[in-house]
């Protein structure tokens, strides 16, 4: 279904939320919700300059489970309020089956996290919804992988699909993961999916974020995923890669050049 070319699946991702321009689409907010100050903050700054997309997470999958783990449903209660003000289309990963319901009740996007990529039966059950999912790829997943989890939600009958490169685990260190930039162009090749990179977790480091964003645009990337704190040196998870609002704004502006 992703790869035919029939009309299975949206093409677009300005389609699929009735936005009527075709331009890359920017989703960016902080690693977790934390408080509902922060959202607010972040929500507002966002709509400002006319992203659509805040993403936030409220279930956190930590390698380690002595780290914050997400406020859970108060989160997800914090995100729906901010993003339904701040007229945002929201996005938060859901990481289990049980929990699938109780999210499509508060956000418009589900995000399948690069470690549920194959979590075959959590892609049935967000393939059962009507909502738009972001799927990303796994941490040691190969580029057909990712075509046949997307197969997965297509084949129970969800026609809203949006891809994420989000870099691989390979031997280098300087980034957390290593962007595989050429994923973008295959996957526009051979699937009929939008496709979207997240720069914040890919590089686990913000100074290069930049010149990485307008390289996955000139890639073909339908969008740029990035992660946003008003003060990064305090958030409660991935403080590293979290963009300032000036920072990001100096992002936006460098994309636009
Ligand atoms: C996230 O986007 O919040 C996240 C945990 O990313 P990934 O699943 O790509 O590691
Ligand atoms: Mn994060």
């Amino acid at each position: 279904l992703v790869s035919s070319s029939s009309n299975a699946c949206f093409k677009s991702i300005n389609e699929m939320f009735g936005l009527g321009n075709n331009e890359p689409v920017i989703i960016a907010g902080p690693c977790a919700v934390e408080t509902p100050e922060y959202l607010e903050t972040i929500a507002k700054h966002l709509r400002d300059k006319n992203i659509r997309f805040i993403r936030a997470g409220a279930y956190k999958p930590r390698s380690s489970p002595y780290d914050f783990q997400g406020l859970k449903e108060n989160g997800l209660k914090i995100l729906q309020d901010v993003s339904k003000r701040y007229g945002l289309f929201s996005i938060t990963e859901v990481v289990d089956t049980r929990d699938v319901n109780l999210v499509t009740q508060y956000v418009d996007i589900l995000q399948i996290g690069a470690r549920n990529m194959q979590n075959f039966e959590l892609l049935k059950e967000v393939g059962k919804t009507n909502h738009p999912v972001l799927l990303k790829r796994g941490i040691s997943a190969t580029i057909q992988e990712l075509m046949l989890a997307a197969e997965y939600i297509a084949l129970k009958g969800n026609n809203k699909i949006i891809l994420c490169e989000r870099g691989i685990r390979t031997y280098e260190t300087k980034t957390r993961n290593t962007l595989d930039i050429s994923s973008i162009p295959i996957i526009k090749k051979e699937t009929h999916l939008p496709i979207v990179a997240d720069i914040s977790h890919s590089l686990g480091r913000k100074d290069i974020v930049n010149n990485i964003a307008k390289a996955v645009l000139a890639a073909g990337a339908d969008g740029i995923m990035v992660e946003v704190h008003p003060i990064p040196e305090l958030a409660l998870s991935d403080s590293k890669q979290q963009l300032n609002l000036s920072e990001f704004d100096d992002m936006l502006d460098f994309i636009k050049r």
